[in-house]
């Protein structure tokens, strides 16, 4: 419990109305975008939402006086659970910490504050050529210091990476309120340990994110969208490795399941043939618009070596538009398929994807469960969801046998947990088998060098 001596204390750092604690605001920070149920236990004893470094340092250096915990929050956009403040005390939501602090035109870098959504920060580079690549989906509500603590992904990671791939540096204030700069704008920085790749992807758990500097890159100049449509899942597959290994690299090459895209016509009203097994939706991007014909027709020929059944070459914006709604529409039509739907985050390598799907097909039959299964083929990362209904608690258990298997399944090809959405709560059970003992022996390690009172957000990753 928090005292009010010590709301007294946070109101006089952050402002009283930046110090909420009626019932309503204390729920409505006890949930994120993750599957886990809404229980009174995990309401914030306070909500507290600084605006500068200095007020954050501030809020630390208190709660960690009293040993209160603190979950840092961006916009609770998080699949994992990460943001949930499982041990009560104090949610630190960024979200007023939205500046965009530095643009720095001849080293292609910008310098923002965390609470930054991520398709403003892309825009704000758009407007001035340059490229800011990391596109999760949920980007027009996803904050960049959310997407720097979990390292998120997109669909555009097979060609430009991940969010790590863009962090130079960090600005992080740890448990007890120091106040530490980690990397810079140099390319090349051995000085010590790799701090900034150590709290990108810390899901909160090591300091609190209050600035970020990002390197750019020149926006491409053209871009274009393919949809292909298959008979086979393997050979949709194929057709996405031979061209990765002919060097035809695409900006996204996303692939949905037969039952993923029977979901979509549904949802949208399309007449898609019941016999296409897997849909490719590719986008290229290049210098011109000849670059761009001509990866078009290499794709093009790769997926005839394939028996494609259908290529569509998006001829206009609203084609390449009507082709991505269907990737896009993609989460809630599934969605609308069951009361419930556990959508998980696996990565296998590239080449493991179709055995990966195969695999999870066989959890399917075996537990009787509807399984749909996207995501980005180009770069191994999975999002199969089981469709249930968890109001039923004998499919229930079902349920979480099928996901257990489907992680150990995914280790068992030689992949990994997460691909983009982190451990948070929900995959908190699996970590010892993913890392061994040695290996969390030494996250722990670190975390109590950093953290010796484990005040921040308590109870993610092991
Ligand atoms: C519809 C939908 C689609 C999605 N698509 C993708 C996708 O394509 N790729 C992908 O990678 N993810 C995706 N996600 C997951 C999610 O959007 C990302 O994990 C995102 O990075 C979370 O950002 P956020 O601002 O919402 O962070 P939150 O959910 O608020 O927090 C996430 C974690 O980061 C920590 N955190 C937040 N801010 C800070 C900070 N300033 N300092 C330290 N720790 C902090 C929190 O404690 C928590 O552990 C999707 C989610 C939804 C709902």
């Amino acid at each position: 419990m928090i005292t009010n001596e010590i709301k007294e204390k946070l109101r006089a750092i952050v402002g009283a109305e930046n110090v909420l604690d009626s019932n309503i605001d204390r729920f409505g920070y006890s949930y994120d975008s993750s599957f886990v149920p809404l229980v009174p236990a995990n309401n914030p004893d306070v909500v507290v939402r600084p605006l500068t470094t200095e007020e954050v340092s501030k809020v630390m250096a208190l709660a960690n006086e009293h040993g209160i915990p603190v979950t840092p929050r961006g916009a609770a956009s998080g699949r994992t659970g990460g943001s949930i403040p499982l041990a009560g005390g104090i949610s630190l939501s960024l979200d007023r910490m939205t500046k965009i602090l530095e643009f720095d035109e001849k080293n292609m870098m910008v310098t923002v504050e965390p609470g930054v959504r991520t398709v403003d920060l892309y825009n704000f580079c758009a407007d001035k050529g340059l490229f800011y690549p990391p596109d999760p989906a949920s980007w027009k509500f996803s904050t960049i210091g959310g997407n720097v603590a979990e390292n998120a992904g997109g669909m555009r990671a097979v060609k430009y990476g991940v969010t790590s791939n863009y962090v130079m540096g960090l600005e992080v204030v740890l448990a007890d309120g120091t106040v530490i700069q980690t990397g810079g704008k140099a390319i090349k920085n051995v000085t010590g340990y790799n701090l900034t790749q150590l709290f990108t992807g810390s899901e909160g758990t090591l300091g609190i994110i209050t600035k970020v500097l990002l390197r750019l890159i020149p926006m491409p100049k053209v871009r274009n969208t393919l949809q292909l449509m298959f008979y086979s899942l393997d050979d949709a597959c194929a057709t996405i490795h031979k061209m990765l290994q002919s060097g035809v690299v695409p900006a996204a090459a996303e692939l949905m399941d037969k039952m993923s895209i029977q979901a979509v016509a549904r949802h949208r009203k399309l007449d898609i043939d019941p016999a296409i097994e897997a849909c490719v939706i590719i986008e290229i991007d290049g210098d011109s618009k000849e670059d761009l014909d001509k990866q078009a027709k290499q794709i093009e020929t790769i997926a005839r070596g394939f028996n494609v059944a259908e290529v569509r070459i998006a001829q206009s914006k609203q084609e390449e538009e009507d082709i991505w709604a269907i990737r896009r529409g993609l989460s809630s039509a599934v969605g609308a398929m069951a009361p419930n739907r556990l959508g998980e985050d696996i990565s296998v390598p590239r080449n493991e994807f179709p055995e990966m799907v195969r695999r999870i097909r066989k959890i399917s039959e075996k537990y009787n469960l509807p399984i749909a299964v996207y995501g980005h083929a180009g770069d191994g990362n999975l999002h199969p969801s089981v469709l249930c209904d968890l109001s039923n608690p004998e499919e229930a258990e079902r349920v979480h046998k099928a996901v257990d298997e489907i992680f150990a399944e995914a280790l068992a090809v030689g992949g990994t947990l997460s691909g983009e959405h982190g451990i948070g709560i929900t995959k908190r059970p699996y970590t010892l088998s993913a890392l061994g003992e040695g290996g969390i022996r030494t996250l722990k390690a670190i975390k109590q060098a950093l953290d010796p009172k484990g005040i921040l957000n308590p109870g993610k990753i092991w």
